[in-house]
C-alpha cells in the first residue's frame, strides 16, 4: 500500500465520521488484505435507514445503467417520490468502478478497489430492485424494457423509462479488434484497461516514450485526457527518468482549462510533455507501436489511444439516438427523448450543452426524478433547473488545480446555458486542492450510490 491510499482512504473515513454521511461499501479485489484495517474505519453503511416519504405518488420507472447517471436517479426517485413509486435498477456489472479518480491508479496513488460501489445500499436503504443483467430492446408503445440476464430475458413493464448507459467508442483504424484494444488501452471506462495501462507505464523503460490521444469533442471528462499527461509525466520524472510524454490532441487547442494545463505542459513538466494540436489518429500500427496523424506518425513504448466517444448501441436500438454520433436529443427540463416519448436519457448519453461528467450526470440525475415525479402527479416540469459541474484535476503526485460552473435553463434556447459569474477554475495547482479533490469525491459518490 502507499503512503497515498492510506491518506487517501484515512481522509474518505475522517470526512465521512465528521460530515455524517453513510459510507459506500468497498468492494472485494486482490488487494483484499490491504483493505482490511482501512475497513475498519469505515462507519457501517447501513446504519442511517432514510425514510421514505409518503408522498400518495405511484408509478413504475426503469432506470438502465448503475453509473454516476442512473444510480443517482433511481436513488432520488425513491427518496423524493416515496415508497408508492417503484423503482427498477438494470446494471450489466455487479458492482460499479468510478472514472473518477482513475487517472490515479495509474501512477499507483489510488488502487481500482477504492473506485468501487456495490448496490446493496441502493437496495436495503432506497428499497430499488436491483437486476444484473444487459438492457437489449425496449418497445416504447406497449412500455416493457427487456432484459439479457444470467437466468434468461425478462420483460419489464415501466410507465417511465430513464437510460443511463454511458458512452462507447468508435475505434480508429487498426484498432477495430479485441486483440488491438488489448494492445493499445483506452483506460478511458475504469476497469480491467486502466489496470492494463497502469502495468503497461510500469514496465516502460527508462527514456522511454509515452504518446496518448485526446479525442474530439464532445467526449467524456474534458479535462481528463490533459489531467492523465500531467500525472503520467510527474510519475515518470521520478520513476523513469529521461522519459517523454506526447500529447496528441485531435482537437486545435486544449479543451478544458487552458491556462492550468498551459502552464502545466509548459512548466510544472515542461521538457517531459509535448503537446501536438490538430493530430487527429488515423492508423494506429500496433505492430511498429506507432500512432498515424496528419501531423506525422509518433512512435511509443506505450500507447494510449482514448478513442471518439458515441452514443451506446442501445441508444439507437430503442430509437433515441437522434443527435450527432449516435447520442440522444433530450428537452432538458424533464430529460426527456426528443424522438420518443416516456424515455428519458441521462449522463453522458445525453447531448446537452453541459459537459459529459459525473458531478453533471448525478445533476441530471436529480432534474430527471423531480421531473418525472411531477409528470407521475399530473403535473409539469420544474420551468427553471438550474445544475453545476465540479472536476478536480491532478497535476502532480500532491497538487491539483479544478473547474467549476453553473448552468441554468435559458428558455430561449430552450438549452442549459453558463450562468456568468459563476464559473471559475483554479489560479493555481495547489495541495490544498490535492486533498479538497478526495472530499469532494467523497462527497458526491456519498450522494450518488449511499
Ligand atoms: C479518467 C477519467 C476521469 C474523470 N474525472 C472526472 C471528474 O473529475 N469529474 C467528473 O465530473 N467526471 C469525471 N469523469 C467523467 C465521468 O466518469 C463520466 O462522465 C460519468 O461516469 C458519466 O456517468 P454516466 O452515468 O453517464 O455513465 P457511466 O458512469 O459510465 O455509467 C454507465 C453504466 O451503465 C451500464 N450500462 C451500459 N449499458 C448498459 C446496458 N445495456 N444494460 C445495463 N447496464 C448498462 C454500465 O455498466 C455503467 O455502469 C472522468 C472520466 C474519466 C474516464
Amino acid at each position: 500500500m502507499t503512503l497515498h491510499r492510506r491518506q487517501f482512504l484515512s481522509r474518505l473515513a475522517a470526512y465521512c465520521a465528521a460530515a455524517g454521511i453513510p459510507a459506500f461499501a468497498l468492494a472485494d479485489d486482490d488487494h483484499e488484505h490491504e483493505h482490511d484495517e482501512d475497513r475498519r474505519r469505515e462507519p457501517d453503511s447501513t446504519t442511517s435507514q432514510p425514510a421514505l416519504p409518503e408522498t400518495g405518488l405511484t408509478g413504475r420507472v426503469v432506470v438502465v445503467g448503475g453509473g454516476m447517471a442512473g444510480a443517482a436517479v433511481a436513488k432520488f426517485l425513491r427518496l423524493w417520490g416515496g415508497t408508492g413509486v417503484q423503482v427498477t435498477l438494470v446494471e450489466r456489472e455487479p458492482r460499479y468502478t468510478s472514472n473518477i479518480l482513475s487517472n490515479l491508479v495509474l501512477t499507483n496513488s489510488v488502487q481500482m478497489s477504492d473506485l468501487a460501489f456495490d448496490y446493496a445500499r441502493l437496495a436495503s436503504a432506497y428499497g430499488i430492485a436491483v437486476i444484473r443483467g444487459e438492457a437489449t430492446a425496449a418497445d416504447p408503445v406497449a412500455k416493457k424494457l427487456t432484459v439479457a440476464t444470467a437466468s434468461g430475458p425478462q420483460v419489464l413493464d415501466y410507465d417511465r423509462l430513464v437510460v443511463a448507459p454511458g458512452i462507447d467508442f468508435a475505434y480508429p483504424e487498426g484498432l477495430q479488434t479485441p486483440e488491438a484494444q488489448a494492445l493499445v488501452p483506452h483506460a478511458w471506462k475504469a476497469g480491467p484497461q486502466t489496470t492494463l495501462l497502469r502495468d503497461q507505464i510500469r514496465a516502460m523503460p527508462i527514456g522511454g516514450t509515452f504518446v496518448m490521444t485526446v479525442p474530439p469533442t464532445p467526449y467524456r471528462c474534458p479535462p481528463g485526457p490533459y489531467e492523465r499527461a500531467c500525472v503520467v509525466a510527474d510519475w515518470v520524472k521520478r520513476n523513469k527518468p529521461g522519459s517523454k510524454v506526447i500529447v496528441l490532441d485531435a482537437n486545435a487547442a486544449i479543451t478544458a482549462e487552458r491556462e492550468s494545463f498551459t502552464r502545466a505542459f509548459e512548466v510544472t513538466h515542461g521538457g517531459v510533455i509535448d503537446y501536438v494540436p490538430n493530430a487527429p489518429v488515423t492508423f494506429v500500427d500496433t505492430a511498429a507501436k506507432t500512432i498515424h496523424t496528419p501531423m506525422g506518425p509518433f512512435r511509443g513504448d506505450v500507447l494510449n489511444v482514448i478513442p471518439t466517444n458515441v452514443g451506446p448501441r442501445l441508444l439507437a436500438d430503442i430509437g433515441v439516438a437522434n443527435a450527432a454520433r449516435g447520442f440522444a436529443g433530450v428537452d432538458v427540463l424533464s430529460y426527456e427523448s426528443t424522438a420518443v416519448a416516456g424515455i428519458h436519457v441521462i449522463g453522458d448519453a445525453s447531448a446537452t450543452t453541459q459537459p459529459k461528467a459525473g458531478h453533471i450526470g448525478n445533476q441530471e440525475g436529480k432534474v430527471c426524478a423531480d421531473a418525472i415525479l411531477r409528470l407521475l402527479g399530473g403535473g409539469t416540469p420544474d420551468p427553471s433547473p438550474v445544475t453545476n459541474s465540479s472536476c478536480y484535476s491532478p497535476i502532480t503526485w500532491e497538487t491539483a488545480s479544478w473547474l467549476t460552473a453553473v448552468f441554468a435553463y435559458d428558455p430561449a434556447t430552450r438549452t442549459m446555458k453558463v450562468v456568468p459569474g459563476a464559473t471559475g477554475e483554479a489560479l493555481a495547482a495547489t495541495k490544498d486542492h490535492f486533498e479538497d479533490m478526495f472530499v469532494w469525491f467523497r462527497t458526491l459518490m456519498g450522494d450518488t450510490f449511499a
